[in-house]
């Protein structure tokens, strides 16, 4: 069958409006650099009312309709030409940011993206990150791609009040269904977040999780973002704090990891359950962790054997030629960096820095300001020991 050309979704043909001139320069900055991937952002304004979205960090939260700031076609290019872009290596994500991509309209700019990337020959793993309904005319449009490796991540909490999680449970369930039984090379991922200690950790929810899990090829759990901003805007919203501090990482303090592991269970029939979105998505694909996240075992104790042993065999240290060329590429000072058991130590980082090494030799890089801490698993300390 003929692959379909993607329509030329341009400011003139778009149904999105264009977005304002004094947008905030950093959202019209359209592709950054993320854990789980290079991200692409070229739409803004989102009408889902989360309560910790990541766009109070922006300022953008008011922004209830979707604005295009540019054109698909363009943002493919910004994407494809970024410095650390390697193909079929870096790990893509589109409208992670400032939008959610299933959302009508927005949805149109999602799929014509996949097909400017996928008719180039992309074999990329790209996330998208979605709470809103996938409708099966929507998996068959993801479906219709040939090369990129698409994993569509499901959020779910299970929070009910409203002012924190407006999404009603049963879209999340809804759109894994729809996606179980109407994918064949698209994977999908429970994405269960964000987990808040006394809110929506009890025993009911875990095994709703479980029962949710089961409809998808892999489950990923994760905690707040308790950024000041976020914090802000839930307090003005009537909500007591969820937690005392605030926090540059996410917190899952370690007694609701460990009520959440022995939920899910061990052993050769238990749940697949992942700590790390990449680890989920990888899992998903039959292919090893794209972050190297094998370098660092606590990590990988709840992880199948099998998906282990992927892992393993294709954990490797990175040559020291292969270090320097992305040191000397990314603009780090070689005399700061240090080969350590697993991982790389660089100093004077920022996240794109370590990240572009890290997705393109499978290894993991920390950086010396912000070292990664035994068995903590990248959590923030609220609720784990000293
Ligand atoms: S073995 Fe470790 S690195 Fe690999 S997917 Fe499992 S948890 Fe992640």
């Amino acid at each position: 069958m003929p692959f379909p050309e993607p329509p030329n979704l341009a400011y003139a043909t778009s149904s999105l409006r264009p977005a304002p001139s004094d947008l905030d320069p950093a959202l019209r900055d359209v592709v950054e650099y993320r854990k789980s991937g290079l991200s692409l952002n070229h739409i803004v304004g989102c009408p889902l009312d989360c309560g910790y979205c990541v766009r109070h960090l922006f300022g953008n939260y008011e922004m209830k309709r979707p604005h295009l700031v540019m054109p698909d076609a363009d943002a493919v290019d910004r994407l494809t030409a970024h410095p650390y872009f390697v193909r079929d290596k870096t790990p893509i994500q589109i409208f992670n940011r400032a939008t959610d991509p299933f959302l009508p309209r927005v949805k149109d700019h999602l799929f014509a993206t996949l097909q400017l990337l996928d008719r180039q020959g992309f074999k990329n793993h790209v996330l998208v990150i979605t709470r809103w309904k996938i409708m099966e005319a929507d998996v068959a449009r993801l479906e219709a791609l040939c090369n990129l490796k698409v994993t569509v991540l499901v959020t779910w909490s299970g929070i009910t009040d409203p002012r924190i999680e407006p999404i009603d449970s049963g879209v999340a369930s809804e759109t894994l269904r729809t996606l179980q039984s109407s994918k064949r090379r698209t994977r999908s991922v429970l994405y269960w977040r964000p987990i808040v200690a006394g809110l929506n950790d009890d025993r009911a929810r875990i095994e709703q999780a479980q029962h949710l899990a089961q409809l998808a090829d892999a489950c990923v759990f994760t905690g707040l973002f308790h950024r000041e901003e976020i914090r802000d805007y839930l307090r003005s919203a009537g909500v007591s704090d969820l937690y005392d501090d605030v926090a540059r990482r996410k917190i899952l303090p370690q007694d609701l990891e460990r009520r959440i592991l022995d939920g899910f269970g061990t052993g050769e029939n238990a749940i697949p359950l992942f700590r790390k979105t990449s680890c989920a998505v990888a899992y998903a694909h039959g292919l090893p962790d794209y972050n190297g996240h094998y370098g660092i075992p606590a990590i990988c104790d709840i992880c199948p054997a099998a998906q282990v042993g992927r892992c393993s065999d294709a954990h490797r240290n990175p040559s020291r030629t292969e270090i320097e060329r992305w040191i000397h590429r990314v603009g780090l000072n070689p005399d700061g960096t240090v080969m350590a058991s697993g991982h790389l130590t660089v100093t004077g980082s920022t996240e794109q820095q370590r990240y572009a090494i890290q997705h393109a030799t499978g290894f993991q890089v920390h950086d010396r300001s912000h070292p990664h801490l035994e068995g903590r698993h990248g959590r923030a300390e609220q609720g784990w020991g000293t």
